[in-house]
């Protein structure tokens, strides 16, 4: 560890690596997606900590043991805080995934508010609580991520634990309308205003927090402007924060600029004819807005019939709590707009719509966004997206499309040079598609490199230090007043 540096604990409701039964074994599985690429390094540099479950239910097995190998690799320790499936099913599927997933897309119809959830969702964050104590000490800096882990700060307390804690919500926070029907909401936003950093994606979510906050606790004053501000309730103080999560731009770019990855993508654009290709990838989840988009698709080919053979829609849905009623309902609904779409206007030679239900290798999910003519991200609201930046990063021809919803957390950053749109608006979508597939190669060009700027420039690693640079720093000056990240649809 270097010297001077806190040691830093990352706390999230998965560890980093994950065990998953192969036959009778059990292996660990390295998790790779961008937050565990860009914590790596600094959880190495610091001698740092993750703390968090490790996906396996089974009380037998020897997980510290399982999970030592990784530990001395990755250069950092994992503790696990072990759950059984009844606190699984508790905590994670149901609160957090049945209530608050969903409440805080704006879907509050979805809601299950059973009793039961919130008193699972206490005793799992209160075991989590436990764990962060016993492995902790007061001179290490705590980061706590999303929203299956809102009571730490306040369990930590409760037990008389003095820590220095932050916290990153990764999904949206929702406007006081929308937040006041939940049930334990004063419980919910008192536990948050224990952390000593609360951060959120965009300043429209902090905004939402603010709001509630303001409606629930009336003496609360705030204080500054910018990235990050002060908030005061009677003695105690705390801070909030916009940090906009993003990708290792670098990452995506040199992959895409792979002989082999160029090649895969040169391959897609020959099978699919040199026609032009209007991509989607999502996990298959209702905020994704997939019917929509393919329901737009529809009215895409239905109004500008010369269209017919000369597009394709490709949809990667990967496949995500598939034991949850509700998505396989969502899975039925989506393969059955894609055979109606196909069924219509299919002809000799020419399928519309490309459908994979599956997680494509990281390469030829590159050589998918490197192939596309249209990114088509159209979120009923998400908290940032991240497919909508690999796809700018991948562009290394700089002459795509990016398509985004309007209800995205990256049309805060990305409004200026991506063509917005509303997800609920199928001839809107429509009609944006046929514009984009008519710009000339200046207008995609232009757009792009903004775009591809942006991302460069505000990358994960920008992300990380900003979040920590206002965990551990010490003054409110310290920050400047940011460029705006706010995006008003209207
Ligand atoms: N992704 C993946 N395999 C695939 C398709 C996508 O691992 O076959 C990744 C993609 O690279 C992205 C993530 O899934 O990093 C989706 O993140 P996003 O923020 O767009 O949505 P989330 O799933 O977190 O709601």
């Amino acid at each position: 560890m270097e010297p001077g540096l806190r040691r830093l604990v990352v706390v999230s409701n998965r560890l980093p690596a994950a065990l998953k039964k192969e036959g009778d074994c059990w292996k660990v599985k390295a998790g790779a997606g961008g937050l565990v690429t860009a914590l790596a390094p600094v959880l190495k540099n610091r001698g740092g900590v993750w703390i968090g479950w490790s996906g396996a239910s089974d009380p037998t097995l020897d997980v510290d043991g399982l999970l030592s190998n990784f530990s001395s690799e990755a250069g950092y320790d994992l503790f696990t805080v072990p759950l059984t499936r009844e606190e699984v099913d508790g905590y994670y599927f149901g609160f957090s995934n049945e209530i608050i997933w969903p409440l805080f897309h704006d879907l509050q119809t979805r809601c299950r508010f059973a009793p039961e959830y919130w008193r699972m969702y206490l005793e799992v964050n209160f075991k989590f609580a436990e764990v962060v104590a016993r492995k902790t000490s007061p001179d290490d800096y705590v980061w706590i991520h999303d929203y299956h882990l809102m009571h730490q700060a306040f369990f930590l307390k409760s037990m008389g634990v003095k820590r220095s804690t932050g916290f990153f919500l990764h999904i949206p926070f929702p406007p006081p309308d929308i937040f006041m029907k939940l049930p334990w909401r004063w419980k919910l936003i008192q536990a948050l205003t224990e952390f000593d950093l609360v951060g959120f994606q965009t300043l429209q979510d902090r905004k939402n927090f603010a709001e509630c906050l303001r409606r629930l606790v009336p003496e609360v004053r705030f204080e500054g402007r910018g990235a990050v501000i002060s908030v005061k309730i009677g003695s105690r103080k705390f801070r909030l924060g916009a940090f906009p999560i993003s990708i290792d731009f670098n990452q995506f770019n040199s992959m895409a600029e792979n002989p082999e990855v160029a090649q895969k993508a040169f391959r897609i654009r020959e099978a699919l004819r040199h026609r032009k290709i209007i991509l989607g990838v999502d996990r298959l989840d209702y905020t994704k807005g997939i019917p929509e988009r393919i329901r737009s698709f529809h009215t895409l080919l239905s109004r500008y019939p010369e269209l017919a053979g000369r597009v394709n829609f490709v949809q990667i849905a990967v496949p995500s709590r598939e034991e949850v009623d509700e998505y396989k309902e969502l899975r039925t609904e989506i393969e059955q707009l894609v055979g109606r779409v196909n069924g219509e206007f299919s002809f000799p030679g020419w399928v519309p719509v490309h459908y994979h239900y599956k997680s494509f290798p990281h390469d030829e999910l590159v050589a998918y966004y490197a192939a596309a003519d249209i990114g088509l991200v159209t979120p009923l609201r998400d908290g940032m997206n991240l497919v909508a930046k690999e796809y700018c990063a991948s562009n290394t021809s700089e002459d795509g499309v990016l398509i985004l919803s309007e209800f995205a957390g990256a049309a805060a950053q990305l409004q200026k040079d991506a063509y917005l749109v509303n997800p609920y608006d199928m001839e809107g979508i429509a009609k944006a598609m046929n514009r984009a597939l008519h710009w000339d190669k200046a207008e995609r060009r232009e757009h792009m490199v903004g775009l591809r700027d942006q991302v460069r420039k505000n990358n994960i690693y920008w992300w990380v230090d900003s979040f920590l640079q206002a965990g551990i720093a010490k003054s409110l000056d310290d920050f400047p007043e940011v460029e705006s990240l706010e995006y008003e649809p209207g």
